[in-house]
C-alpha cells in the first residue's frame, strides 16, 4: 500500500515504486537507515495517484510491473508540469540493457540494477538528492534575481521624485507611439506642460515646497489622463504627455482641463498659486519623430508663455 503521511522538509523524501514487496522492504530499510523519508507505491497507477499528494525529491521506479509499467509511468510524469522535474531512477535487472537506454531516453537521471547493492544504491541516491537540492537553490536564486531585475528595470525608467517615466524613457515611448500611430493611421498628439514661474516658487518657498509642487502637479495631470495616455517628466518642471488616438482638438480640450485643475489647486502656503502653460504638437509628417513633435510642442509652449502664461497653445491647424 502507498503510505501517505505527513513529511517534514528536513530530510529528503523518496518515493519507491515496485510491485515486489520484498524489494520495497529491502530498499526501504537501506534508505531509512540513511535517514531518508520513504513513500511507497506497489504499481504504476498507485505511483501516479500518490504523486497528486506528495512531491518527493526522487523516485525509484521499477521498470517491470503489471499494468502500467515503469517506462509508461515515467512518460506520464514527464508530461505533467507538477511532476516533470522530479528526478527518476529506474530499478532494472542487470541484463536489461535495452531498458536502461530507454529509461534515459524517457528522461530518467540514472538506473540501479537488481539485486541491490546498498553502497551503490546509497551513492546514487545521495548524488541525485543533492543535485535536486542544488537545483532548488539555484531556481530560488533565479526567482529572486528576476524579481530584483524587474525592480531595477522599473527604477531605470522612473523619475525618482514624481514616480512617472523619466526623460529618456518618455522619449522612447513617444518614438514607439509615433511608429504605432503611423502604422495604424491613428492620430497622436503630445502636450509639453511647464509650471509657470517655477524658479520663483523655489526661491520664495524653498526647494522642499518646490518638490511638493512637482509631485502635486504630476498627480493632478495623471488624474485627468486616460489609461492609454503616457506621462513623463521631461525636465525640471516640464512634463510631456503623450495622448494616443487623439487629435489636436481632443488634446487641446484635455490639456485645458488639466490647466484648469492645476489652477484650482489650493496650497498650504500663503499666496502660493501654481499655474501651468502647455504647448501641443501633433503628427504632421510621415517622417515625424519624437524630436520633431517635441520641437513643435516647444514652439507652442513658447507662444503660451509669450501670450501671458497659464494657457494652452495648439498651433495653427
Ligand atoms: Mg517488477
Amino acid at each position: 500500500m502507498s503510505s501517505i503521511q505527513s513529511y517534514d522538509n528536513s530530510q529528503a523524501l523518496i518515493l519507491i515504486v515496485d510491485d515486489l514487496p520484498q524489494n520495497l522492504q529491502v530498499l526501504g530499510s537501506i534508505l531509512r537507515k540513511s535517514k531518508y523519508q520513504i513513500a511507497v507505491a506497489t504499481n504504476g497507477q498507485q505511483a501516479i495517484d500518490v504523486l497528486k499528494n506528495i512531491s518527493p525529491d526522487l523516485i525509484l521506479l521499477d521498470v517491470m510491473m503489471p499494468g502500467i509499467d515503469g517506462h509508461e509511468v515515467c512518460r506520464r510524469l514527464k508530461e505533467q508540469d507538477s511532476t516533470r522535474d522530479i528526478s527518476i531512477i529506474f530499478l532494472t535487472a542487470k541484463s536489461e540493457t535495452d531498458d536502461i537506454v530507454k529509461g534515459f531516453e524517457l528522461g530518467a537521471v540514472d538506473y540501479i540494477t537488481k539485486p541491490f547493492n546498498a553502497t551503490e544504491l546509497l551513492a546514487r541516491v545521495k548524488t541525485h538528492v543533492e543535485l535536486k537540492k542544488n537545483r532548488d537553490v539555484i531556481l530560488n536564486l533565479i526567482d529572486e534575481l528576476e524579481g530584483k531585475n524587474r525592480i531595477l528595470e522599473k527604477l531605470a525608467v522612473t523619475d525618482s521624485l514624481t514616480r512617472i517615466f523619466n526623460h529618456s524613457h518618455i522619449i522612447d515611448r513617444l518614438n514607439n507611439e509615433i511608429c504605432a500611430a503611423q502604422r495604424h493611421g491613428d492620430p497622436l498628439t503630445i502636450t509639453m506642460f511647464d509650471i509657470d514661474h517655477f524658479k520663483s516658487i523655489n526661491d520664495t518657498y524653498g526647494h522642499q515646497v518646490g518638490d511638493d509642487v512637482l509631485v502635486e502637479v504630476t498627480n493632478t495631470i495623471k488624474e485627468a489622463l486616460r489609461e492609454i495616455d503616457i506621462i513623463g517628466r521631461y525636465g525640471g518642471e516640464e512634463f510631456l504627455v503623450v495622448m494616443r488616438k487623439t487629435d489636436r482638438h481632443g488634446c487641446f480640450i484635455a490639456s485645458e482641463r488639466i490647466r484648469k485643475n492645476i489652477e484650482a489647486l489650493t496650497w498650504d502656503h500663503d499666496n502660493l498659486h501654481v499655474n501651468i502653460s502647455g504647448g501641443i504638437g501633433a503628427i504632421e509628417h510621415e517622417n515625424d519623430s519624437a524630436a520633431s513633435m517635441i520641437k513643435r510642442a516647444d514652439e507652442c509652449l513658447y507662444l503660451a508663455k509669450e501670450n501671458g502664461r497659464n494657457r494652452i497653445e495648439c498651433g495653427e491647424k
